[in-house]
């Protein structure tokens, strides 16, 4: 019991302390989350799960040491507004010519997008994809699909799309992992991976996976090529000590 008038801190409203699972996949690995808006705390979740070290991104200097960065769901003009906002468009750029690798759900595929149909919001336009918002209707039509998605094992991913974009165009560089009536839901070029739907709000990490092996792979380690096989990566933490250094922009702030 506490006195009238005495206060109690909500810690549940706060993002969870790191508890990462110590022989996951990602075991070994950093990666970050864009918590400006949206379901960043979710991806935290998903990605402790693994074994991923992971840390909340609001300024260019959290981007510091980190393997991979998630740019999660939420509002594509709003985080894009607050990135502006915090300085944090160049340094995402940088942080993606330096190697880092980048996972856009949702809002952040149109984030990653090289244009929208719309023509708004302005993207971070690192991936060669042309995204189009809101393309299966509005909130009430949210909804969710079973599909295969190349490169996951198994059975097919529960995708939940909410308000979700598809992408309308992509170029040559471009791997198409999944379509949904017709359109393509998500894809990879190089270190970037994009979902339309969102992976972080059920309880099958394989996207996440999919997207641990993609660092993995970059920096040559053996043993994740494909999600979901239930084969654990070792830890390797000093493979990632050249991506650990600083990308330039970030330096020099
Ligand atoms: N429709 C939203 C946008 O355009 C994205 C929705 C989501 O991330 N679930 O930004």
């Amino acid at each position: 019991m506490s006195s009238p008038g005495a206060t109690r801190r909500l810690d549940w409203i706060l993002s969870p302390e790191p508890h990462p699972c110590p022989r996951g996949t990602g075991a070994g690995l950093a990666v970050g989350v864009l918590a400006l808006q949206g379901d960043f705390r979710e991806h935290r979740v998903a990605l402790e799960r693994l074994g991923c070290a992971t840390r909340e991104v609001r300024h260019a200097c959290d981007l510091v040491g980190l393997d991979g960065l998630v740019l999660p769901g939420g509002e594509s003009t709003t985080i894009h507004k607050l990135m502006e906002s915090e300085e944090l468009v160049e340094p995402i750029r940088a942080f993606h010519a330096g190697g880092g690798a980048i996972y856009g759900t949702c809002a952040g595929l149109i984030t990653v997008a090289r244009d929208t149909v719309e023509g708004y919001p302005p993207t971070l336009g690192i991936m060669d994809i042309v995204a189009r918002r809101n393309a299966f209707g509005r909130q009430v039509a949210s909804f969710e699909a079973d599909l295969a998605v190349k490169g996951v094992a198994g059975a097919p991913v529960c995708a939940v799309f909410i308000r979700a974009p598809w992408i309308e165009r992509a170029g040559p560089g471009v791997e198409v992992l999944a379509e949904h009536a017709g359109h393509a839901v998500a894809a990879r070029q190089g270190s970037v991976l994009v979902t339309a739907f969102h992976p972080e709000l059920t309880d099958d990490a394989r996207l996440h996976e999919l997207f641990v092996a993609m660092i993995r792979r970059r920096d040559g380690a053996a043993g994740a090529s494909e999600a979901g096989t239930g084969a654990p990566g070792a830890a390797e933490p000093d493979r990632h000590a050249a991506r650990r250094a600083q990308p330039a922009a970030i330096r020099n702030r």
